[in-house]
C-alpha cells in the first residue's frame, strides 16, 4: 500500500457558526495531515443514500432531521447541517467500502456518529455512521460480521440502541471502552487488553474504528490516556487487526481541548501510527 485513502469533501463540514465544537474539525484535520509528509489519497465520498441511513435509524426520524422538520444531533434545524449529514456519513461508509476493497485501511476524517440512536440524535451526533456503513455491506453481502470499536471516551449508546432496535446483535459486534474505562490508573491495563480487544473480531469481515480524542488526559470531558498512550492504543489497533487480516475502517470522535492544536495532535498521531502499520517505505 502507497497511500492511505481519506475520504473527504468540503461537502461534508457545515457552513454554519459555533452550534458544535467539532463542526469544522474535518477540514482542519485534512489540512493538518497534509502537513505531515504521509501519502494520502483524497476521495470523493458518495452521500449516503435517504435509503441507507433509514437501514439504522426510523424512517420517521431520518425523513424529519433532513427536512428540518425534527432537531439534529446538534440540537438545531439549519438546513446547511442537514445537507452535511449525507455526506458525513456516506465519507464513512465509503470508507469502509474502500477498506472492504483494499483488504487493509481507509479512513473518513469525520465524527459525530456513537450517540445517534435509532429515532433520536443528541450529544453533537445526528445518523449513526458506524451502524449504517455496517448495514450497507450486509445487505449488500459483501460481509457476514462487522466489529464496532469504539474508543471514545463516552459509552457509544446509539449505536447499542440500533443494534438492540433493530436485533443486529448476532453479526454486528460492538465494543465501547467508555462502560469501564475512565480513569489515569486503568491506562496500562487498557493498553495491554487491546490484543484482546481487536481478537474478539477475528471473525468479522471488517472492523470500524472510532479513535476518539476525548480520551486525552487535558480534555475538559476526558481524562485518562496521554497523548503517548492515545498513539500506543492506535498502534495496537491496527497492528492487532493487520496481524489478523481484518480491514479497518477508521474516523474520528471527541476532542475538546480548547487549544485545538493538541487536539489535531492526536488525529495527526492516529494517521502516522496507521501509515506506520501499513505504508510500505514509511519510517516516521
Ligand atoms: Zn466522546
Amino acid at each position: 500500500m502507497n497511500s492511505i485513502p481519506v475520504f473527504y469533501s468540503p461537502k461534508l463540514v457545515a457552513n454554519a457558526h459555533s452550534y458544535s465544537p467539532s463542526s469544522g474539525k474535518p477540514a482542519l484535520v485534512i489540512e493538518s495531515w497534509q502537513t505531515l509528509g504521509i501519502p494520502i489519497d483524497i476521495r470523493e465520498p458518495t452521500p449516503a443514500t435517504e435509503y441507507a441511513l433509514c437501514l439504522a435509524h426510523g424512517k420517521t426520524y431520518v425523513q424529519k432531521v433532513l427536512a428540518c422538520r425534527a432537531d439534529n444531533g446538534f440540537r438545531n434545524r439549519l438546513p446547511e447541517v442537514a445537507a452535511s449529514l449525507p455526506y458525513t456519513t456516506g465519507a464513512f461508509v465509503s470508507a469502509a467500502r474502500e477498506a472492504l476493497n483494499n483488504g487493509k485501511v481507509a479512513v473518513a476524517p469525520v465524527s459525530g456518529f456513537h450517540h445517534a440512536c435509532h429515532d433520536n440524535g443528541g450529544e453533537f451526533c445526528t445518523f449513526n455512521g458506524l451502524v449504517v456503513a455496517a448495514q450497507v455491506l450486509k445487505k449488500a453481502g459483501l460481509v457476514n460480521k462487522v466489529g464496532i470499536l469504539d474508543f471514545d471516551q463516552h459509552y457509544g449508546n446509539g449505536t447499542v440502541d440500533i443494534i438492540r432496535t433493530r436485533e443486529l446483535d448476532d453479526w454486528l459486534l460492538h465494543y465501547s471502552a467508555g462502560a469501564e474505562y475512565e480513569r489515569e490508573d486503568q491506562a496500562e491495563d487498557f493498553l495491554k487488553r487491546i490484543p484482546e480487544l481487536v481478537n474478539r473480531f477475528n471473525d468479522c469481515d471488517i472492523i470500524h474504528y472510532q479513535a476518539g480524542a476525548d480520551p486525552h488526559v487535558a480534555d475538559p470531558l476526558g481524562g485518562w490516556l496521554t497523548t503517548a498512550q492515545l498513539a500506543e492504543r492506535d498502534r495496537l489497533v491496527f497492528e492487532n487487526a493487520k496481524s489478523w487480516h481484518i480491514p479497518i475502517a477508521w474516523n474520528l470522535a471527541g476532542g475538546y481541548q480548547v487549544d485545538f492544536r493538541n487536539v489535531l495532535n492526536i488525529h495527526d498521531n492516529t494517521l502516522k501510527a496507521c501509515a506506520k502499520v501499513y505504508l510500505t517505505n514509511v519510517n516516521e
